[in-house]
């Protein structure tokens, strides 16, 4: 199911008070989102300058501890990795029967990190969008698409509730898809796992294979992304289709994309992605990655130094400097 503007508004909520904790990347655009759609919101952040961000932003800013206890309904908006400390520590105390937490990704809850009391509504709505973003298209009267689920329906009312959260974020503007928790937790993981690598491994191999063939690296990576013309080409998939932005480059192109995609195998990725996907639904990657956040030196670190410290990020990194493509 999928909802519209026409579908959804944020009625359910008149004379609730929303808390939204953590006043970071999507917390400070979700909650000005939900104040200029004529919510009441209230702020929970650790004392530091995020607090003080809210407050200059005219919002009342609270210990987390403090605006769950003032809330109905409260948006969980604190990086995955900290949520499970932070709720045993200042949520669940002061977290009421028929109040709704909501969170803004299915981890947690798909793999059993966050267990919630059952006299509370449990949902999300999980906008598609980096939190600048969700601001932005706010702002000019559209809004980021988004997924919605209900864990738990305590109250009766958890789906309209988390209808009107998303109705007060701005994605019912655009469009909100009805899914559950795993789901949303295995495509937004996949995303990461499967995805992303596949692409960043094809920068890699083309890298590698024109500098086997004498093409200077700075050549190369223009040519990749750092032109930006490949991030203009993804703008143009997503608002006219994969194939239809092709009129936009030259019939020679369009012939070589195409030729290039029939010749391409695409079974090592898919079974790449099975591989993944794997992983995610067992909930072997969540426990293998519970285990290296407590490590000293953990495998993120170390690959994050083996990549850093690798022809192609060194490459990158000159040429952004020699170029001026930094953005100030
Ligand atoms: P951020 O990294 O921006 O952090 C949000 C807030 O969490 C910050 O205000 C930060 O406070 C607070 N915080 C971090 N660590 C702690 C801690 N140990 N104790 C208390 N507070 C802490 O998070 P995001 O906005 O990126 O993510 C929030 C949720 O939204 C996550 O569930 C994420 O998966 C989801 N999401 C994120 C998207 C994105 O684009 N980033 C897209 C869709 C969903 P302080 O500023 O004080 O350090």
């Amino acid at each position: 199911t999928v909802y519209h503007e026409t579908d959804a508004s944020t009625d359910p909520l008149d004379g609730d008070t929303v808390a939204v904790l953590g006043y970071g990347n999507q917390g400070r655009s979700q909650a000005s989102n939900m104040r200029d759609a004529g919510l009441e919101v209230v702020i929970g952040n650790r004392a530091d300058d995020s607090r003080e961000q809210a407050r200059e932003d005219g919002f009342d800013a609270y210990p987390m501890a403090e605006a769950t206890a003032r809330a109905d309904v409260v948006l969980f908006l604190v990086p995955d990795e900290v949520q499970p400390e932070v709720y045993e520590r200042t949520v669940e105390p002061n977290l009421g029967p028929g109040d709704a937490l909501v969170f803004a990704s299915g981890y947690n809850v798909t793999y059993g990190y966050v267990e919630v009391d059952p006299a509370v509504d449990v949902a999300l709505v999980a906008p598609r969008m980096i939190g600048a973003v969700v601001r932005e298209l706010y702002e000019a009267g559209r809004g980021a698409p988004a997924l919605l689920a209900v864990h738990r329906d305590a109250t009766g009312e958890a789906k309209s509730r988390a209808l009107a959260v998303a109705a007060g974020i701005g994605s019912t503007r655009s469009g909100v898809v009805e899914t559950d928790f795993e789901t949303e937790t295995r495509t937004d993981l996949l995303s990461e796992q499967g995805l992303f690598p596949v692409f960043a491994a094809a920068l890699l191999a083309r890298f590698e294979v024109e500098s086997e063939a004498g093409v200077p690296p700075e050549v190369t990576l223009l040519e990749s992304y750092l032109s930006r013309e490949m991030a203009h080409i993804f703008e143009k998939c997503a608002t006219e289709g994969l194939v239809a932005q092709m009129d936009l480059h030259s019939r020679t192109s369009q012939y070589g994309q195409l030729l290039g995609l029939e010749a391409f195998d695409r079974e090592p990725i898919r079974e790449f992605m099975r591989e993944r996907l794997a992983a995610i639904e067992s909930g072997e990657f969540a426990e293998e990655w519970t285990q290296e956040q407590a490590a000293e030196d953990s495998r993120l670190d170390r690959l994050r130094r083996q990549y850093e410290n690798s022809a192609f990020v060194e490459t990158e990194q000159t040429t952004l400097d020699a170029f001026g493509l930094r953005e100030e």
